[in-house]
């Protein structure tokens, strides 16, 4: 259970607790606080019963806040026998980092727990659209389906802020309704979503096939890899440095911190271009920067942008440096036909340069081409029997929300016959 204070009963609360205590100093409006929260809860699950978890409103308790040091949100801080122990911490936060603070503070691992055995019949690795589409056609084939993400389910389609090119949505349709249809529609024939779980183990071969989480060994017969991709890494000096401080690689997640400001848009296919007009709500200006002399979005996304008078563009250009203070102020590029090196303030950047396949865990378990992605055959079955891909994870050439759903069908329909044997 999460425990909400105030500057008023810190002291008893926090301080005077017997068990160890973490708190998180939060904000609204504020997306690395929205990332955190249900990571947070699902900690407060695991972990409720060895320490306290405790909330804070930061804006609503700030001089006390300031009092501490807290300026920025999330902070979380982690006190035993009332003294703050261990680097507080701050920002973009993942579930591994926040649970390996609390593993510091409590003494022991979870990962060091007997994990629970669990058999199915196919377990679905990532729960974007691939994935939940692949769960809903094996669990209404009466397959004992389980969907493991390690985040919560939705994938890239549920940070998109509108779809306009999925078919059946009466021409529009808001990435998360989208991902939230499928997962309720997937979970009514029964499939199990366990989301929020770190895969720390897998092994995947022809005749064993096991994947443990951080607390359960899942012993599938068949298994749908649909982990997808994540966007590329702006390939710029300091990016690491200002990733979450003014570079982004989401604008319906962060773009609303620019309200009457001044953004780069770094990329010219359809992702970056849809992005410019979902922050041209938002922004003032937005100057895209490309690597082309053109666009590669599709026609009418090139019409919109063209027409849109906030948006202004530096053709034929990489980035190379990010520079500020605490936030990002100014972004360098070279013209790669002549070389020179220019600058340009800005107030934030939003990047949208490709995608990489999210295939680090498999351990080249599995067959993959040059670029990392999955090697399938005609049925969207791996190198290894009874493990398939399906998604932006697969090698093809066309990555959207309904070539993940076509798959998803695909695999969804083909476990079925390989698990009867047909
Ligand atoms: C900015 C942007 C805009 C887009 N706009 C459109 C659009 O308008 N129309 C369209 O059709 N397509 C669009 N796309 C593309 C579309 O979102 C993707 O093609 C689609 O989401 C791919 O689905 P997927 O299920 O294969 O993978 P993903 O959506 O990437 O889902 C993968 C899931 O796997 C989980 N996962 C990852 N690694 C692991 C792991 N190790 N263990 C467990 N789980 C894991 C992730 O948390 C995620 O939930 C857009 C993409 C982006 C980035």
């Amino acid at each position: 259970m999460i425990r909400e204070v105030n500057a008023d009963n810190y002291e008893e609360v926090v301080l005077k607790s017997r068990r160890p205590v973490i708190v998180d100093f939060y904000s609204t409006d504020c997306p690395p606080c929205n990332q955190l929260e249900p990571i947070y809860e699902r900690l407060a699950e695991t972990y409720g019963e060895y320490m306290d978890f405790i909330k804070i409103y930061r804006q609503g308790n700030r001089e006390f806040a300031k009092s501490l040091g807290v300026t920025g949100s999330p902070t979380v801080l982690f006190y035993r026998d009332g003294k703050e122990v261990r680097e507080r911490l701050n920002g973009y936060l993942t579930k591994p980092e926040v649970r390996k603070a609390i593993e510091q503070v409590i003494g022991f691992s979870i990962m060091d727990r007997e994990p629970e055995r669990v058999e199915c019949d196919v377990l679905v690795l990532g729960g974007g659209p691939a994935g939940l589409t692949a769960a809903l056609y094996a669990s209404r084939a009466k397959l004992d389906t389980v969907v493991v993400d390690e985040g919560v389910t939705g994938g890239q389609a549920a940070n998109t802020y509108y779809i306009e090119n999925y078919p059946g949505t009466s021409g529009s349709i808001e990435g998360k309704t989208l991902m939230k249809n499928m997962r309720e529609q997937a979970e009514s024939f029964g499939a199990v979503i366990d989301d929020l779980k770190e895969i720390i183990e897998i092994k995947l071969t022809d005749t064993e096939k096991y994947v443990r989480t951080e607390d359960k060994i899942y012993f599938p017969k068949a298994v749908v890899l649909a982990m997808g991709a994540q966007p590329r890494k702006l390939p710029a000096e300091n990016e690491d440095v200002f990733r979450g401080k003014g570079i982004h690689y989401c604008a319906i997640c962060d773009g609303s911190m620019y309200e009457g400001k001044h953004v780069a848009v770094i990329g010219g296919g359809n992702s970056a271009i849809q992005e410019t007009l979902y922050l041209s709500n938002i922004a003032d200006k937005i100057t895209i920067i490309h690597e082309f002399d053109n666009l590669q979005a599709s026609k009418v996304l090139q019409d919109k942008v063209f027409n849109n008078p906030k948006v202004n563009f530096i053709w034929e250009s990489h980035v190379t440096k990010a520079e500020g203070n605490e936030m990002l102020k100014r972004l360098f590029y070279k013209n790669l036909k002549t070389g020179e090196v220019s600058s340009i303030d800005v107030d934030g950047a939003f990047v949208y340069i490709g995608l990489s396949p999210k295939t680090d865990i498999l351990n080249g378990q599995v067959e993959i081409n040059q670029y990392g992605y999955v090697k399938t055959d005609e049925d969207l079955m791996t190198s290894v029997k009874g493990v398939f891909a399906a998604g932006d994870i697969r090698d093809k050439k066309v990555r959207q929300v309904a070539t993940a759903v076509g798959d998803g069908a695909t695999v969804g329909v083909n476990v079925e016959r390989y698990l009867s044997g047909i």
